[in-house]
């Protein structure tokens, strides 16, 4: 206990460990431990943002996917996946219900689908910001040329959010077809930075073959990168893919996590993630009391929603739904918090 101590004293003055301690962190947690993480998380997390927790109206634009991803739902050698995309004109939709809901930023997210190349994306991200100007605009859509990423900033794309899945080189290539590189992933992520989005990274917790030396690999980067948003979540398996049979991560070691990453890195915007509300059904208010300060309720058209299977079981509607973010408020409001009708963006400290 008196050497963890010691090591979240470091991080908090520092915002930096080695390998080593990062691991030592984890390996040794205790209740104890993560108490005084969160506690230390929540001060800093205060200190630049206050009590307010930012809203992400997630548009699951398309579930059809050129890629495999082994722990992917919507990977494409799922043959019972019910495959669908959305049109411009219900995307807009979703934007005008979400604006009227208080939702300042739009987080578009789907699989690698090729219709939605350069030039429809980019005309869908003008036809968004040139209807509400004062809105931030996500993509989340995958790898992509240096070309084409900026195509889609200079249509006015602010955010894009790119998990680097694991830091670990081998790690990834058991999580992913040989076709699909770390290298790749992580050219990505330096593009998206130097052309000047707001970028995300993140990874899955407790995904298959993951140790706590390749989690601490992860924190490396983190504090290397110091990536503007960062979205960690736990694996949670789905039936239709290799993966079916292996264990899924805990609420418990994602929390820890997301104390961690918030004293790495203060300004970053955290999201207390779908997945985390999945395992846990006070996942969300733990997230944000261990250090997040984002949450992203699903303003996808109800007909799709249950589609969008990443993960078996992911909430989609009650509280988990743009519709119901007065309910969700309230929750957060309970905890001490407060849902703010604001882009967030990300402050440079
Ligand atoms: N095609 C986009 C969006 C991927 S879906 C892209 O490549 O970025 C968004 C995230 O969901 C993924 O990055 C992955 O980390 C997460 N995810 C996928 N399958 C999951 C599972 N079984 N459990 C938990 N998270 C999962």
């Amino acid at each position: 206990m008196t050497d963890i101590l010691s090591l979240i004293e470091k991080l908090e003055k520092e915002h930096s460990l080695t390998l080593g301690e990062y691991q030592f962190l984890i390996d040794n947690r205790t209740p104890e431990a993560a108490k005084i993480l969160a506690e230390k998380a929540d001060k800093i997390r205060r200190e630049i943002y206050g009590n307010a927790v930012f809203i992400r109206g997630l548009i699951e634009v398309s579930n059809i996917c050129k890629n495999d991803c082994l722990y992917c739902g919507i990977r494409r050698s799922n043959r019972n996946c019910d495959r669908y995309r959305l049109t411009k004109a219900e995307i807009l939709e979703c934007c005008d219900e979400g604006y009227g809901l208080g939702f300042r930023t739009f987080v578009m997210q789907g699989g690698e689908d090729a219709y939605f190349s350069d030039s429809v994306l980019c005309d869908i991200v003008r036809a968004i910001k040139e209807r509400y100007p004062d809105c931030a605009v996500t993509l989340s859509m995958g790898e992509k040329s240096e070309e084409s990423y900026q195509k889609l900033f200079d249509a006015g794309a602010d955010r894009y959010l790119l998990r680097h899945e694991t830091a670990d080189s081998e790690h990834y290539a058991m999580l992913h077809p040989e076709e699909m590189s770390f290298e790749t992933r992580m050219n990505c992520l330096k593009a998206l930075r130097k052309i000047g989005f707001q970028t995300g990274c993140g990874f899955m917790v407790g995904s298959p073959y993951q140790t706590t030396a390749m989690l601490a690999k992860d924190l490396k980067f983190i504090e290397e990168f110091k990536p503007d948003m960062c979205g960690i979540g736990p694996f949670i398996p789905h039936k239709d893919t290799p993966f079916a049979d292996k264990a899924g991560g805990s609420a418990e070691l994602t929390c820890y996590l997301l104390s961690i990453i918030r004293l790495i890195h203060p300004p970053v915007l955290l999201p207390s993630t779908t997945a985390l509300g999945t395992i846990d059904e006070n996942g969300r208010e733990k997230g944000i009391m261990a250090g997040a300060n984002v949450v992203m309720p699903n303003l996808s058209p109800k007909s799709v929603r249950k589609k969008y299977e990443l993960y078996n079981n992911k909430l989609s509607d009650g509280d988990e739904s743009a519709q119901c973010k007065e309910s969700l408020n309230e929750r957060i409001k309970k905890i001490g918090y407060e849902i703010v009708t604001d882009r967030g963006d990300v402050k440079n400290g």
